[in-house]
């Protein structure tokens, strides 16, 4: 069964460890990231982005496939299933369709506009029983189509939204989604303390978590980070690895293009790259 991210995120703040926020894409992605979680005894939360629901083919297709793997894999460990950047309407989609827990992204909305839209999905999230993450200050990236150098927010701006009762919140402190260009300054972790004296106990989530040093996601981790987002990783681990497996002509022996052999190599890649971000966040063993 799906649970909201809240108590997971609350333990993980306490326990000063992280949970893994992966993004999932297909079934190979949502089957390696769950069974993985299961092994590893984690917590974990599904991430999933609007373009990537538009592929599944909708919220509720999203929603179908993962509680029914929950179910069949026998999955134990608690499960938060998230929408990443979501809009307003997105939003309300996904509460209509069964999610557990949403972002609601209005950093680009001017700072007013942002604490009106995020107060009503407080409400609405209350009386579903689902986390909401809201974000201050955007997160630069290749999104954007240029690679920026990462924003920092407004420490007050965070403390104004987190007042609203959100779930957790998502502040820039210079990290950007996608891969870091070479001459990335690093985290700002003055930005961090500076949200995290004002905020208190909320959860704050660090997303972009690829290619972020290792001591760098251990001191935001020490500073207050409950959440880290993990996307590009996996999917370049996905794609290097069913490279190789074409590169060496794999799918040209024996029954090698059965998309079930065909996609293993990618599918067990991008169970060791969560495994390795969970060892690294410091939630193994804390279902
Ligand atoms: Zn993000």
């Amino acid at each position: 069964m799906l649970v909201t991210a809240k108590d997971m995120l609350k333990k993980a703040v306490a326990g000063k460890y992280a949970v893994g926020q992966f993004n999932i894409n297909n079934l190979e992605w949502t089957k390696a990231i769950l069974t993985t979680a299961q092994e590893c005894n984690s917590p974990v939360i599904l991430g999933v982005s609007e373009g990537a629901g538009k592929y599944m083919t909708g919220y509720k297709t999203v929603v179908g496939m993962v509680n029914g793997m929950i179910e069949e894999l026998g999955i134990t460990v608690p499960v938060a299933l998230h929408l990443d950047h979501g809009s307003y309407d997105g939003c309300l989609k996904c509460v209509e369709a069964g999610f557990s827990s949403i972002m609601f992204d209005g950093s680009h909305y001017p700072i007013e506009e942002n604490i009106a839209k995020t107060k009503e999905l407080v409400e609405i999230c209350k009386k579903h029983n689902m986390s909401l993450e809201a974000e201050v200050g955007s997160i630069g990236g290749e999104e954007d189509g240029v690679v920026g150098m990462g924003e920092c927010a407004d420490p007050q701006e965070c403390k104004q939204i987190a007042d609203l009762g959100v779930t957790m919140l998502a502040a820039g402190i210079g990290n950007i989604h996608g891969k870091y260009p070479d001459n990335w300054k690093g985290l700002s972790f003055e930005t961090l303390a500076a949200v995290k004296e004002l905020t208190g106990d909320m959860p704050l989530v660090l997303h972009g978590g690829t290619g972020i040093p290792e001591d760098m996601i251990k001191k935001a981790i020490s500073l207050g980070v409950g959440k880290i987002n993990v996307n590009t990783e996996c999917q370049l681990a996905f794609a290097d690895a069913t490279r190789k497996y074409i590169e060496a002509g794999k799918d040209l022996e024996g029954k090698g293009f059965d998309p079930r052999k065909l996609l293993a190599p990618g599918y067990e890649a991008i169970k060791a790259t969560v495994k390795e971000k969970m060892e690294l966040f410091g939630s193994i063993g804390k279902a």
